[in-house]
């Protein structure tokens, strides 16, 4: 054989190997399935008024069960009527019995009809996501009446309260229901206090995203920066706010613990 012969048999033989072994390489559409585990079923709401079959109802629009009063844990005093929640200003902030680390949360809420007021004097409430103590200790999301009301922007309806203002004005009018779909991963911490990992929101107002995965900067604070305390577990709280408008009103509040396996 000369010696051209034997390259080009040596190199036919090469040839042949490495294509079986690509062959055998070859990315197979089966090899990015995943099969196991299968997502469970959830049942989503059948109607606008429901819940999906996972949730834990915190209110239906018949009692306050699953509420109390933050500053002494009695019985949730606000007023339940024609199956709405309404705001009483003098009994203070309600949270709800249980505790909660990481959750889907759903509300909707109302700014009476013929509201008065102006700027944060106008139907102000708020969605504490993670309450970590008494009066307003933790992380507001702003309830307000936002339509054609101005005030500080980190401070309006769907604001993660003076650190994110909403992404878009969602609002609708006073006396029309707003939805509020919320998605809190709670903070983690250190042995030692100090913070591991911030929390974050992402949010929609009326279907509408309004803070889109923000990292907190720590717990709300009407003064000053806000910062960590450490904590664990902790309730969803529901404000009442003393300005002197007209209280507010809420329905349907569900939430999906997304801790529970
Ligand atoms: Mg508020």
């Amino acid at each position: 054989m000369s010696a051209a012969r034997t390259t080009l048999a040596l190199a036919l033989t090469c040839f042949g190997v490495s294509s079986l072994a690509a062959q055998a390489t070859k990315p197979k559409p089966e090899d990015t399935e995943v099969w196991t585990p299968v997502p469970r079923v959830v049942t989503p709401a059948r109607s606008d008024a429901g819940s999906p079959s996972d949730a834990i109802v915190l209110f239906d629009g018949r009692d306050l069960d699953q509420w109390v009063s933050v500053n002494d844990r009695s019985p949730a005093r606000w007023t339940v009527s024609d199956g709405v929640l309404t705001v009483n200003k003098t009994a203070g902030n309600i949270e709800t019995k249980r505790s909660f680390t990481n959750y889907q949360l759903h509300l909707e809420w109302r700014i009476p009809e013929g509201i008065t007021g102006s700027g944060q004097a106008r139907g102000n409430s708020g969605v504490f996501l993670a309450s970590t103590g008494p009066g307003d200790a933790g992380y507001e999301i702003q309830i307000l009446d936002s339509y054609e009301n101005k005030t500080y922007v980190n401070g309006q309806a769907a604001s993660i309260y003076k650190q994110y203002p909403p992404l878009v004005n969602a609002m609708r009018k006073p006396g029309e229901w707003q939805s509020y779909d919320v998605v809190w991963t709670a903070p983690t911490f250190h042995d030692d206090g100090t913070l591991a990992t911030p929390a974050y929101v992402t949010a929609f107002q009326n279907g509408v995203l309004v803070q889109n995965h923000v990292a907190l900067k720590g717990e709300t604070v009407y003064i000053g920066a806000p910062s960590y305390r450490k904590h664990g577990a902790a309730p969803i709280k529901l404000q009442a706010h003393g300005d002197p408008s007209a209280p507010i009103s809420f329905r349907n509040i569900w939430v999906r613990d997304l801790d529970e396996k």
